[in-house]
């Protein structure tokens, strides 16, 4: 027998395909630069050496999701807490898209806020993000007209590196039909946060991750911030015991060392600074303004070209020119300063070379 054929509507759909690749200097995925602090991995194998592995995880992450009530002043009955952000946008994408119904998303924007509602079987509607990447008031005419079940708002957005007006999601929210995800995953970088409209729209959704400044990106940890009434809803289209004991405890803990993350921000945005500062006198190169911790650039040479001229020597960034109206663009995580200064060097370098 051959396989059975595919869904219809993934027929067309490619796989997340961005190429983790082994390289020195690793500036392609927006990760934090720095590892935990060695106290967080030490009270992490204590609390790992606790777990009855022999029983399932609890279901509800009672204690890591009090934890994030905690930190973020939000009731713990509107807190949700999944694998990572894209599996809460997922289970959101679950419980209010699926087939016949669309998502609306404004370019160029993340990727996975096209993808997790293709994977749903949902139709996609391409805005476009307005004049230095910003949404404007046509994202409200835009919903009006499309009337979309769910609404993302990237802030800082992804990859451009600006945050978005905070102003502009209350009317969304009122605008919409549907649900208005926004998406804050470079939130402690920069930009005003929209969580204090949550408890006046019912249909806002700020979703977060312990994936940057948390240091976490290994552990796979989001969450999300909404109205309890949405936290049921979520809790429909989850698996049972999604959160390992593993992943839960790893949040936990990390929620004892918020301090040591928060000390990192500003090291981090130095270097993004620092990388804006250096390449904004450069000819030849254009740099975005960014509230995150990387950088959107535009060079006068085809994309692939310098990127590959860039990894061969050692400094991997991402090409992300084909987004729409990124022609010739690339984008590059603030690292550490070594990290950092390998590609400042490296740029001018590679653009002499395919000049
Ligand atoms: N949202 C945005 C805007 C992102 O850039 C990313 C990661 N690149 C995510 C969500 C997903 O993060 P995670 O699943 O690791 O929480």
């Amino acid at each position: 027998m051959t396989k059975p054929p595919l869904r219809p509507d993934l027929e067309s759909l490619s796989a997340y395909l961005a190429p983790q690749l082994e390289a020195p200097v690793r500036l392609n995925t927006n990760e934090c630069p720095f590892p935990p602090p060695e106290a967080f991995s030490r009270d992490l194998a204590e609390a790992t050496a606790r777990i009855p592995f022999h029983r399932y995880p609890d279901r509800e992450a009672t204690a890591l999701r009090k934890g994030l009530a905690e930190l973020t002043g939000h009731p713990v009955e509107g807190v949700w807490a999944a694998n990572g952000s894209n599996e809460v946008i997922q289970h959101l994408c679950l419980a209010y898209g699926g087939p016949g119904r669309a998502a609306l998303v404004f370019e160029p924007t993340y990727s996975l806020h096209k993808l997790i509602p293709r994977m749903v079987g949902m139709e996609i509607v391409d805005a476009r993000l307005g004049e230095g990447f910003r949404i404007d008031e046509r994202a409200v005419e835009a919903v009006s007209e499309h009337r979309p079940s769910i609404i993302f708002v990237c802030s800082p957005n992804n990859p451009t590196g600006n945050a978005q007006p905070a102003d502009l999601v209350a009317p969304l929210c009122e605008a919409a039909e549907g649900l208005v995800i926004v998406d804050e995953a470079y939130g402690e970088f920069g930009g005003e946060t929209a969580y204090p409209l949550v408890q006046e729209h019912e249909n806002l959704v700020v979703v977060r991750t312990f994936s940057k400044a948390f240091s976490l990106a290994a552990v796979r940890l989001g969450y999300a911030l909404a109205s309890p009434s949405v936290v049921e809803d979520m809790a429909k289209v989850r698996l049972p015991y999604h959160l390992s004991a593993l992943t839960q405890a790893a949040g936990e803990v990390a929620l004892r060392h918020v301090s040591a993350a928060r000390d990192l921000l500003e090291r981090i945005r130095e270097q993004r600074d620092r990388i804006l500062h250096e390449l904004g006198g450069f000819e030849g190169v254009e740099v975005f303004p960014s509230d995150s911790n990387f950088v959107l650039l535009r060079t006068s040479v085809e994309a692939p070209v310098l990127w590959q001229a860039l990894l061969d020597r050692g400094v991997l960034v991402r090409d992300v020119s084909a987004y729409p109206g990124l022609e010739r663009c690339l984008r590059v995580t603030a690292g550490t300063p070594e990290e950092t200064g390998a590609f400042l060097a490296a740029l001018p370098e590679a653009l002499e070379e395919v000049a």
